[in-house]
């Protein structure tokens, strides 16, 4: 896509952010739902398959270009992403990277238009942070599999249609071999949920358990090479570590003016609290981190398109952001004196959403030992 037409698409989703769904935050909050008709508008920008590729209908942005969509979709209730994210993202992204090209025809198109909306399901009870420990079995069953095991935290799964699944399918194999991934039909005999998370914040995205009780699914479900599973889930989870740090920067701006307009409005003793010098200094450096976090971001999305970094940048993007936002989140309930700790008060519903960044798609404990661990390994530290 050329610059123009990306500019268009860029403006299209700064107006459907700041004219539709803002306006309705507090609904999404309160509802714990996306209205029908934003769902609607959402597939008619085609928002569903943005990242797909463009031959299987997506509008196949690459990573610069993401993020800057990031950067708009993060003005608002995380929610609103996370519709059309898993699609985009950590699931339809196996599908369009690793699958066949039967399987790619089958599932991207609908994918793309929001016909169809994809999981990814990879982290169960004890395996979180170190997902190679999973336990979720595939067993060959004549010219298919049996899939049999639970996951848990798996986003949009009460919504899903198909889940990518990633279960041991060799158990002579230990920690990330052995592991394959499968694309599974949501009404599958033996595919249940567990009843919808009940989260700290992001009301309006769903998460539930998902049970396989002997599930069968034909040979063709497996996605790529038997037993490389491990590998494509790390390779898109780093992809989703970028995007997710280009979300707590679009968060970070809007709590900055949030908190700008807040304090240029707001008077203790007949003048704006924006006078006061430590309440100017908490805007500084709510300002200052965010630019910080935006330059990172996009440092590191050229260096990703290029080839040059796919695995350090993306987890000391994420590291730094996740923070940032936190911070900046913190500072602009401070800002907003009693008035930040009320609900209803934008500031404290980001406050509450901006948690999550820090723990999925890998901790900051996890960010950082990817990052310390590359680079040591670069410089030629033996794997242990
Ligand atoms: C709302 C939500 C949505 C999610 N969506 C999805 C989804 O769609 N699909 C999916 O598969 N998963 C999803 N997850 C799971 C998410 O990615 C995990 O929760 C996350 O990776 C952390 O794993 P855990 O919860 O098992 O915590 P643990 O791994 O048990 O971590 C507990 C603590 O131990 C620390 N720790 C663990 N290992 C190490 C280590 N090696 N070094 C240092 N510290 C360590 C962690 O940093 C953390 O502080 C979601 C989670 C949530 C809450």
């Amino acid at each position: 896509m050329d610059a123009d037409d990306f500019e268009q698409i860029r403006k299209a989703v700064r107006q459907l952010v700041r004219e539709e769904v803002i306006p309705r935050e507090e609904e999404i909050d309160l509802d714990d739902r996306i209205p029908e008709e934003l769902r609607g508008a959402i597939a008619d920008m085609g928002l569903f398959g943005y990242a797909l590729p463009e031959e299987y209908g997506g509008l196949g942005v690459n990573m610069k270009e993401d993020v800057e969509l990031a950067f708009e979709f993060g003005y608002t209730t995380p929610a609103f992403r996370s519709l059309f994210g898993t699609n985009n993202g950590i699931a339809g992204q196996v599908i369009a990277k690793f699958g066949s090209e039967e399987q790619k025809q089958r599932y991207l198109p609908r994918l793309a238009a929001g016909e169809l909306i994809g999981s990814f399901a990879l982290t169960e009870a004890e395996a979180g942070s170190d997902p190679a420990g999973l336990r979720t079995t595939a067993r060959r069953d004549g010219d298919g599999w049996v899939i049999s095991g639970s996951k848990r935290y798996i986003t949009n799964a009460p919504l899903a249609d198909l889940f990518v699944v990633f279960a041991r399918s060799d158990p002579e194999e230990r920690g990330g071999r052995g592991i394959s991934s499968f694309v599974v039909d949501a009404k599958a005999p033996g595919v249940s949920l567990g009843a919808k998370d009940k989260k700290m914040g992001q009301s309006g995205a769903w998460t539930s358990e998902v049970f396989f009780d002997e599930v069968r699914v034909p040979a063709d479900a497996l996605v790529g090479e038997e037993g490389r599973g491990y590998s494509k889930a790390l390779t898109v989870l780093s992809r989703g570590r970028l995007h997710i740090a280009a979300m707590c920067v679009g968060m970070a701006q809007r709590v900055l003016d949030e908190s700008v307009a807040y304090a240029a409005t707001a008077k203790q003793g007949g003048a704006p609290i924006g006078r006061f010098q430590l309440v100017q200094a908490l805007i500084a450096d709510m300002h200052t981190e965010l630019v910080a976090g935006r330059a990172l971001v996009r440092d590191v999305a050229a260096r990703y398109d290029s080839g040059e970094d796919t695995s350090v940048g993306p987890s000391a993007a994420k590291l730094f952001c996740s923070e940032m936002v936190g911070r900046a989140t913190d500072r602009a309930v401070q800002v907003h004196g009693g008035l930040g700790y009320l609900r209803t008060t934008p500031v404290e519903r980001f406050y509450r959403d901006a948690r999550l960044y820090r723990l999925y798609e890998g901790t900051s404990e996890v960010q950082r030992v990817i990052i310390g661990g590359g680079l040591l390994r670069a410089a030629g530290m033996p794997r242990s």
